[in-house]
């Protein structure tokens, strides 16, 4: 057995980033940029009013109340021919250009329009700025919106487009293809026969997939049957930029998965110290037609077990082929409290209990979700986070535990 720091370490060794692209900001959710990107204009472009009320020349308002002329109304979007002059107030609304001469706004609900709307008395005196946003006030030409590496989050996606852009380069979005393997496998709602269990970890794998922000690739499911193992990896390696299998690679006589990436692949079969999830391959197949090697995780076939495999190893891995930083790679770990005790044998491996959280006096406080088993999804499905409880007896209640936040 190796340890889980050793394993995840080749994993992330054998993934890059991918090659960069533009696309449009639409798909560029959660995708590292690849280029910076400044404003030409100022942002925003011209001074305007930050609310409803009256443009006015801020001295005139110093013995207030007093009353003005009112010299016409500023939309939102007007070019802004008026000018105030002294005693003089234009209506304004929201976002809407500072009219020449009036260099402050009163309030709409500081005011009251007389002389159906040709006055207004003003009951606030205001200063010169009051409620307005100078052009500039966010960005001046020639500041970043991104930096090369950033992650872009929506805000990120409405900076690109103040600074007019409606594309963006990017590391490309991981393509991955999740494979289940095993003649036991049913999918959908056919009748299950003798011995047969529904593919569980393919509609599971796929969505972690999708939540971690990648492109998920259905493979369906393959026989334990080497020629359709084959014919599937060979058919994914062209058209995905990383592999999901499951099931097929611990030491039974019928784990074909195993037996075809050996045959066509640069495969390491590892015994990592943990549990659930202890067998693992990780390695790297040719594309067909050339074009470079595509990153394969075969992860074990029991339903927890292959989650959680992509949790501690999979997840880091695609985030590092998605132009993740190092420090980015895999899920922080927080200190929780021990709700109860969480009980485990000595074993010379780390276990990963899958508990539910709640958050008791400003601290995280977890208890088991469940039956422990490899087997067992329910626990997985009422869990929130995994604790990890080094090799040992476990914690007793009201101890500290680390915990894995998941979602
Ligand atoms: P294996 O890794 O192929 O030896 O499978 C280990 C266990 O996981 C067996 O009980 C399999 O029936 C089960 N299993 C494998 N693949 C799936 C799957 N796609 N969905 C649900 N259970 C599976
Ligand atoms: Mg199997």
């Amino acid at each position: 057995m190796i340890g889980l720091a050793e394993a995840r370490a080749y994993v992330l060794d054998g993934c890059a980033p991918l090659a960069d692209a533009e696309v449009a900001l639409a798909d560029a959710l959660g995708c590292v940029a690849a280029e910076g990107v400044v404003v030409a204009e100022p942002v925003p472009p011209f001074a305007n009013t930050a609310m409803d009320g009256y443009a006015v020349r801020a001295a005139d308002t110093a013995g207030a109340p007093c009353e003005l002329d009112v010299v016409g109304l500023i939309a939102a979007g007007s070019a802004g021919d008026l000018t105030v002059g002294p005693g003089q107030a234009a209506r304004i609304m929201t976002g809407a250009p500072m009219p020449p001469g009036a260099d402050a706004v009163v309030m709409v609900e500081r005011t009251e329009a007389l002389a159906d709307g040709d006055r207004v008395r003003i009951d606030v005196a205001v200063t010169p700025g009051t409620a307005v946003r100078p052009a500039g006030d966010d960005l001046q030409p020639g500041d970043p919106v991104v930096e090369p590496g950033q992650v872009l989050t929506p805000a990120h996606l409405g900076l690109l487009a103040t600074a007019g852009r409606s594309a963006v380069r990017v590391v490309r979005r991981p393509r991955v293809g999740v494979l289940s393997t095993g003649d036991e496998l049913v999918d959908g709602d056919a009748p299950l026969g003798p011995g047969q269990i529904r593919d569980s970890n393919r509609p599971t794998l796929l969505a972690l997939v999708r939540q971690a922000g990648f492109e998920a690739v259905d493979l369906g499911t393959a026989a334990d049957d080497e020629a359709a193992i084959t014919a599937a990896i060979e058919g994914a390696a062209a058209r995905c930029d990383a592999l999901v299998t499951s099931g097929g690679v611990s030491m039974g006589d019928l784990d074909y998965v195993k037996v075809v990436l050996d045959r066509i692949g640069d495969m390491r079969w590892m015994q990592v110290a943990i549990k659930p999830a202890k067998p693992l391959a990780f390695g790297t197949v040719p594309r067909p037609g050339g074009g470079g090697r595509v990153p394969v995780f075969g992860l074990p076939g029991n339903p927890v077990s292959s989650a959680v495999s992509f949790e501690l190893f999979a997840r880091p891995g695609l985030r590092k082929l998605a132009g993740r930083a190092d420090d980015d790679l895999v899920r922080p770990a927080v200190r929780a409290v021990a709700g109860e005790a969480l009980r485990r044998s000595p074993d010379g491996k780390v276990h990963f209990v899958r508990v539910a959280t709640v958050i008791e006096d400003g601290r995280y406080v977890v208890r088991s979700a469940g039956g422990q088993g490899s087997h067992q999804l329910t626990a997985l499905a009422a869990a929130d986070a995994l604790a990890v409880l080094p090799d040992g007896e476990g914690v007793a209640p009201g101890g500290e535990v680390e915990v894995l936040l998941l979602g």
